[in-house]
């Protein structure tokens, strides 16, 4: 898929020019593929976009890595090994007074610029390029949206053709991995099979632990489909559910559709999770919603904006983002409904479309 790379440095230049930034330094990471469509390999040899307000953006990748580089709207220097990148890269600017750097950029390449640039502010890069980030346009939704597709695909042949009982979380967790990319992603990136009691953790890490009859199990995973993420989270039941499980299942379902139905261009992100938090604290087990209800996706599975208290941003058109609300009670289990949802000009765009409610899985 072909991004206007060119177009989205000249925003980033607009918005240098807004803040007083001289300089932007992107090394290896979403931000670099963003600018470049170049998805560079994080190491001790410094592959770095330099951006600066007045010249052509240059990117300086080692020697090695430069066959691997598409044509784009900057300057590739090549660098050897036995050149100084950083010397390199501070050529481009004499005295910048405020520098931009990238979230991802390594603590001993920012010190080695810092030792180059001494009267220079230091800013996180961060602070720019998610305001760029954070708004996607079309092309970059309907990516989303074919990542999102594929794990509801996944997610609807879990009751046909995956076996819980009697089988490890780890075993169940590499079919979902497996069926993941099957289904078109390029990677698996996570996948997390909270089964019983272990539910209770948001983030349990898929182990050893042999899944029984009668087990709620959360199903939390997504990859990558060509740089962009998907992420969902249904909880299924093996067997039949109490009815105290069932009712909570209900709960969170309700939460979930809640926060997405208050999606709509200018509600403030808190807004959202107010919306999905209140629905499981009128039924009392606020205290068990032990994480915000969503984050950002696109380049990143985790990104601006944060669906949370105290984040007072209004949403607007192409920003797409998880709503995750969870019930997690200790020893006992726990239950998660996570949809990726753009905001669209009418509202709630749901990029997610796989059955909500709780699936019976053998
Ligand atoms: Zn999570
Ligand atoms: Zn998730
Ligand atoms: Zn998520």
């Amino acid at each position: 898929m072909a991004f206007d790379y060119s177009g989205r440095l000249e925003r980033l230049k607009d918005l240098m020019g807004d803040r007083g930034v001289d300089v932007v330094l992107l090394s290896a990471g979403a931000d670099l593929s963003y600018f470049t469509g170049y998805e560079a390999m994080a190491s001790e040899r410094l592959t770095v976009l330099v951006v600066t307000i007045d010249g052509e953006p240059v990117l300086l990748v080692p020697e090695l890595e430069a066959p691997r580089l598409e044509v784009g709207p900057f300057e590739v220097v090549a660098w050897g090994e036995t050149d100084d990148p950083v010397e390199i890269a501070t050529r481009q600017r004499r005295f910048p007074e405020r520098v931009a750097v990238g979230d991802h950029m390594w603590s001993a390449f920012t010190i080695a610029f810092q030792k180059n640039w001494t009267e220079a502010i230091w800013v996180p890069a961060s602070t720019l390029t998610r305001e760029l980030r954070m708004r996607k346009d079309r092309i970059e939704i309907e990516e989303l949206r074919r990542a999102a597709r594929g794990v509801d695909l996944v997610m609807g042949r879990i009751q046909d053709e995956v076996r819980f009982s009697g089988r490890t979380e780890r075993d169940v967790a590499r079919d979902l991995s497996a069926m993941t990319v099957e289904v078109g992603h390029d990677t698996a990136e996570f996948t997390i099979v909270a089964s019983g009691p272990n539910g209770a953790s948001p983030h349990h890490t898929p182990g050893d632990r042999v899944i029984e009859r009668g087990d709620i199990v959360v199903c939390d995973f997504g990859g990558r489909w060509e740089g962009y993420y998907s992420d969902s989270t249904r909880t299924f039941c093996v067997g039949e559910p109490s009815v105290g499980e069932a009712e909570v299942h209900g709960l969170v379902q309700e939460a979930n559709q809640a926060g997405r139905e208050t999606v709509r261009p200018g509600v403030p992100c808190s807004e959202i999770d107010r919306a999905a938090r209140s629905v499981i604290e009128a039924a009392g087990y606020g205290e068990y919603f032990i994480h915000r209800t969503g984050h950002g996706i696109g380049l990143e599975v985790h990104e601006h904006p944060y669906i949370v208290k105290g984040n007072d941003m209004p949403l607007e058109i192409g920003m797409t983002f998880s709503i995750e609300p969870g019930v997690y009670i200790p020893d006992r289990f726990g239950v998660r409904i996570e949809d990726i949802v753009a905001c669209s000009e009418r509202g709630p765009d749901t990029l997610n479309a796989a059955d909500r409610s709780m699936v019976r899985v053998d």
